[in-house]
């Protein structure tokens, strides 16, 4: 049995015994790698449009969503950010629909709390005037614009102008839903292999031992220790690590993914009742992240941030945490580089919030003024995988890519799932199951 964290368990699959006692060759039509939300929702996906193929997923963990799908802010996202027709508005704005409707068909616990995008100022009105207009483009349920007293009336330790506000916004634990897909997977006939960190993707020209089914399976897949599964096709979703998965297999080493930490304070307990949803800034549109907000979480707990700040290790949880590799890897990076240039301030800002929490603190003052210092605890941390471009642009769109050479034909890598890839996991599955059909003869 693969025990995991939330209590859900898988069967133990043949191939995992298989992977931890001998060199495996077990084949495969298909192999997945990367077990977070998103290679476990598209490999449930695939299986479920396929059942006759035989489908293997490998997870260089022991545990499967524990990196992005596991350190996230738990938001289902209803999609008000994005460019109106972009791929991540459409596929947000429909993932948030599949995900409520997957949590109630399998009793998954979900809170429809609701969220407030909160203008403090005066000068925040137009964007947050053009944000409701965004919202209502793209379909997003049930969104009004409140006033003063609307916002004491949903957040009574909420002060603000002005808000936008989402009740069909809710909180999950996105690594339980992932952790259910992985199982519907299973209960489908699929295999999970966990402790499988893949290093090789490559074509061969000998059937593999004792297969009579000659060389139906020309793709080996392998990984650190040597264990090998032969496979048709290769599909890779491995979040923070992408770009090198991609690589491997011969493919451009751009775009590149450059880690950002997020650190997360918590409410000490006895002033959780201080949020009863999300509160969010209004976001600043020339950065990514969402600023710093209030997410209470499935536990009753309310964690607040993050802040955004390189992290020189890309699974990196601690602030000390270091890896050579990944470290030079960033900074000789030229896209990286002139990021760092264009952002000096907002980087060094970030940088002084993570280390001095007072900072923080008292940017989420301005919102719940009651709040200080003495109600505030460290709290966990989740770290991003932002695709960079050599100019020094964050990729904001979904990139695929395949090898090059014989393995290109059957090879499909997803370099960049950008957030809110939990949102969006059921409809991403459904985008990426429909390329892999077109670009393989499933
Ligand atoms: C701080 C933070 C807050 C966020 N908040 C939200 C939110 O509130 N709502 C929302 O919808 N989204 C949120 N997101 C985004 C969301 O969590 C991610 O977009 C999503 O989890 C990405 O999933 P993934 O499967 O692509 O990546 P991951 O979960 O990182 O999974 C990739 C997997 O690939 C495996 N892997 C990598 N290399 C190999 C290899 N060589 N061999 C085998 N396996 C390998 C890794 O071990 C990992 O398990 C947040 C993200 C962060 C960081």
């Amino acid at each position: 049995m693969i025990r995991t964290l939330s209590g859900l368990s898988f069967r133990a699959s043949g191939a995992a015994k298989d992977f931890a006692t001998r060199r495996l060759h077990s084949t495969y039509d298909v192999a997945v790698v990367g077990g977070g939300i998103v290679g476990l929702a598209t490999v449930r996906e695939l299986i479920l449009r396929h059942p006759s193929l035989s489908f293997v997923l490998l997870e260089k963990e022991k545990e499967l969503a524990v990196h992005q799908s596991g350190h996230n802010s738990g938001v289902i996202h209803s999609g008000i950010y994005y460019t109106p027709g972009s791929l991540k508005a459409r596929l947000c704005v429909r993932g948030a629909t599949l995900a409520y409707e997957y949590c109630e068909k399998k009793g998954l616990p979900y809170k429809k709390c609701g969220k407030l995008i909160v203008a403090l100022e005066h000068e925040e009105i137009p964007r947050l005037q053009a944000l409701y207009e965004r919202g209502m483009k793209n379909n997003v349920r049930d969104l009004s614009i409140i006033d003063a007293k609307g916002i004491r009336e949903r957040e009574p330790f909420c002060r603000g102008l002005m808000a936008l506000d989402s009740p069909y916004t809710g909180i999950v634990d996105w690594r339980m839903v992932a952790l259910r897909y992985g199982q519907d997977f299973e209960e489908a006939g699929g295999t999970v292999v966990t402790d499988a960190e893949v290093d090789d993707i490559t074509t061969v020209t000998e059937s593999p031992a004792g297969s009579a089914d000659g060389m139906k399976y020309p793709i080996a897949v392998r990984d650190k220790k040597g264990n090998e599964v032969r496979c048709r096709y290769v599909l890779t979703c491995g979040g923070l690590y992408s770009d090198r998965l991609s690589q491997i297999s011969g493919c451009s080493p751009e775009p590149r993914i450059v880690p950002f930490r997020g650190d997360y304070l918590v409410l000490k307990p006895e002033k959780h009742f201080w949020a009863r949803g999300n509160i969010y800034p209004v976001p600043d549109p020339r950065f990514p992240f969402l600023g710093v907000h209030f997410t209470p979480r499935m536990d009753g707990s309310v964690w607040l941030g993050p802040n955004a700040v390189l992290a020189f290790k890309r699974e990196g949880y601690k602030v000390y945490d270091f890896n050579v590799r990944d470290f030079a890897d960033a900074l000789s990076f030229r896209g990286l580089q002139k990021l760092v240039m264009k952002n000096v301030t907002y980087g060094i800002g970030e940088m002084y919030r993570g280390i001095f929490i007072g900072a923080q603190v008292k940017i989420l003052q301005k919102y719940i003024p009651e709040l200080s210092l003495s109600d505030v605890l460290r709290g966990p941390a989740g770290v991003r995988a932002q695709a960079l471009d050599r100019d020094g642009n964050l990729v904001d769109d979904f990139v695929f890519d395949g090898g090059v050479g014989d393995v290109g034909s059957r090879v499909l890598h997803v370099r960049n799932a950008p957030s809110p890839a939990a949102t969006s996991s059921l409809a991403i599955a459904e985008m990426v199951a429909d390329e892999v059909e077109s670009r393989f003869a499933l």
